[in-house]
């Protein structure tokens, strides 16, 4: 009887667990496996490697002919550079999406160079204060050259002040870490920005025919869409016009004690955001 009551106790426990996660169903090979990480692949030179400390927090690696880029380093992940090179024999530049502990962790020691985003430099001492490589700046639309494959930089700040995006306009989808929010976006600067980082991104994925943003957090089915940046935007004229009201979230993380929940995406801010 104890015995019965003790599985059934712990059923019930995994099923919360699962129930509290949402839902994971990452398509394509699974080609590493570890305990910090597992890579899948998301087409023939491009991976998803998804962490398990901070909500999925993902990083990717985009292959070219002659060298790779990785973008983001996770929150901890031991011996990333030789799992990385597992992968791909091609040199590797880590990029960063923005300065927050999950993903520029600590595994950002284990490579020499790391570009950001200026903006971001006023996270360093709080998010990054030890990293002994060089800390070197990205330019808003500048293109990094990976050998018969481009990414274009764009900035996207909003999360943080240096959130950016970057895009390969001939693979139609970009990697947009959390500057759109995996579904829950943390908004940390204000609405003004968000308003014209929503209107350069949503310009440019129509110009560009970006269908998909591969987010910070990637569970399988929450890629970025033109139709997520357009509500975001949405979302931000109304709370800027105060058509739409937040909601009080008090204890939020970050301080971000108000929030706005609408097509299906939730918005979490502050006062100052409103400003
Ligand atoms: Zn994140």
């Amino acid at each position: 009887m104890k015995r019965i009551s003790l599985i059934a106790i712990l059923t019930i426990a995994v099923q919360l667990a699962v129930l509290a996660q949402p839902q994971f169903n990452i398509q394509g090979e699974e080609v590493y496996k570890g305990d910090d990480v597992v890579f899948h692949q998301i087409d023939e030179h491009t991976w998803v490697g998804t962490g398990h400390i901070m909500f999925n927090e993902s990083l990717y690696l985009v292959e070219g002919d002659e060298k790779a880029v990785l973008i983001d380093a996770g929150t901890n992940i031991k011996d990333l550079d030789k799992i990385v090179a597992s992968i791909t024999d091609k040199p590797v530049m880590l990029v960063a999406t923005h300065v927050h502990p999950d993903h520029t962790g600590a595994s950002i020691d284990y490579f020499p160079e790391l570009y950001i985003n200026p903006a971001d430099t006023v996270g360093i001492p709080q998010f990054m204060p030890n990293y002994k490589g060089d800390v070197k700046y990205l330019k808003d639309g500048e293109l990094i050259d990976l050998g018969g494959r481009q990414l274009e930089v764009v900035f996207t700040p909003g999360h943080t002040p240096g959130s950016t995006t970057f895009v390969d306009k001939a693979a139609h989808y970009g990697f947009s870490g959390d500057s759109f929010g995996s579904g829950n976006l943390l908004l940390t600067t204000n609405f003004s920005t968000l308003l014209a980082t929503c209107e350069k991104t949503s310009k440019l994925m129509a110009d560009q025919g970006i269908e998909k943003l591969y987010p910070g957090h990637f569970f399988g089915p929450n890629e970025e869409t033109p139709q997520r940046v357009d509500d975001l935007e949405k979302i931000a004229k109304g709370a800027l016009s105060g058509d739409i009201a937040g909601e009080t979230n008090p204890g939020a993380m970050l301080g971000l004690d108000l929030f706005i929940n609408q097509y299906g995406v939730r918005v979490n801010y502050n006062e100052k955001a409103l400003k």
